[in-house]
C-alpha cells in the first residue's frame, strides 16, 4: 500500500431524508439551505395538507414542521401521521408566544421542538442529535431482519451467512422493504421510494422486481416477503 490512498470523502456516508414544511419562504429556504449544506436530501413544502400526503407516501428520518401552517396546523399534521402508523421524528418550529404547554404535551420519543426565531445552528445542532439518536448521523447501518442481513455502506446482503448478490434496485428494494419490516407498503409507496419520482412506467415493474428478490431472498428459505393481496407487499419475522 502507497500513502497515496485518500480517506473516504465525508459524502459517501448515507444522507438522511429530511422534510421541510414551513410557509414563510424566507425561514423555509433558510432551513433547507442549511441542511442541504450539512448533506441531507431535503424535499420541502408550504402546506400542512401537502405535508401530511408527502410524509405518508414517502419516508423521510426527520420532519422539521412549523406549527402554524396553511392546510392543517403542524400538530394536526403529527397526529394524523402517527395514526397512519408513521413514526418519524418531528422538529416543531413555534413562535415564543405558542402555547408552550401543548407543544410539551405534544413532544414525545425522539421529538424536539425550536421556538423562532431560531438560529442557524441551533437547528443544525438540533436536527444532528435528533438523527444521532434514532442512528442516522453516518454510522454504518446494518438492518438484520431473522437470518436476513444487509449492510448499507457495504452494499452487501446475506441470508444465513450466505452472500447474495443483488443488482442496485433491487438492493434499494430491498433496503426499502427492511427499513419498513412489518409494515405492509403499497406498490405506489414502493414505486416513489424506490424507483424516481418521475418514473412513468407502469406499477407491474414493483411486482417483477419483488418476484427477482424473492427468487434471491426466498427460494427454499422461510418466506420473509409477503404479499397482502389488495393493499402491497410486506417483509416480515417469519412466524415460529
Ligand atoms: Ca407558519
Amino acid at each position: 500500500m502507497t500513502d497515496d490512498v485518500k480517506p473516504e470523502p465525508a459524502t459517501t456516508r448515507s444522507a438522511s431524508r429530511v422534510l421541510v414544511v414551513e410557509d414563510e419562504p424566507a425561514i423555509r429556504d433558510v432551513v433547507a439551505t442549511a441542511l442541504r449544506y450539512q448533506g441531507h436530501v431535503v424535499n420541502e413544502i408550504g402546506d400542512g395538507t401537502q405535508a401530511l400526503a408527502m410524509a405518508t407516501d414517502s419516508s423521510f428520518d426527520l420532519i422539521v414542521l412549523d406549527v402554524m401552517l396553511p392546510g392543517l396546523d403542524g400538530f394536526e399534521v403529527c397526529r394524523q401521521l402517527r395514526d397512519r402508523g408513521r413514526f418519524c421524528p418531528v422538529l416543531f418550529l413555534t413562535a415564543r408566544d405558542q402555547t408552550e404547554h401543548r407543544i410539551q404535551g405534544f413532544v414525545a420519543g425522539g421529538d424536539d421542538y425550536l421556538t423562532k426565531p431560531f438560529s442557524v445552528d441551533e437547528l443544525t445542532l438540533r436536527v444532528a442529535a435528533i438523527l444521532r439518536r434514532i442512528g442516522r448521523d453516518g454510522s454504518p447501518e446494518v438492518l438484520t431482519v431473522d437470518d436476513l442481513v444487509l449492510e448499507v455502506a457495504a452494499k452487501q446482503v446475506r441470508r444465513a451467512g450466505h452472500d447474495i448478490e443483488l443488482s442496485p434496485t433491487e438492493f434499494r428494494l430491498l433496503h426499502y422493504l427492511m427499513i419498513n419490516a412489518g409494515i405492509v407498503l403499497s406498490k405506489t409507496q414502493i414505486l416513489v421510494n424506490v424507483w424516481d419520482y418521475d418514473y412513468d412506467g407502469s406499477d407491474n415493474v414493483v411486482e417483477l422486481y419483488i418476484g427477482y428478490l424473492r427468487r434471491k431472498i426466498d427460494k427454499d428459505r422461510t418466506t420473509l416477503i409477503h404479499t397482502r393481496r389488495g393493499h402491497g407487499y410486506v417483509l416480515r419475522q417469519p412466524d415460529r
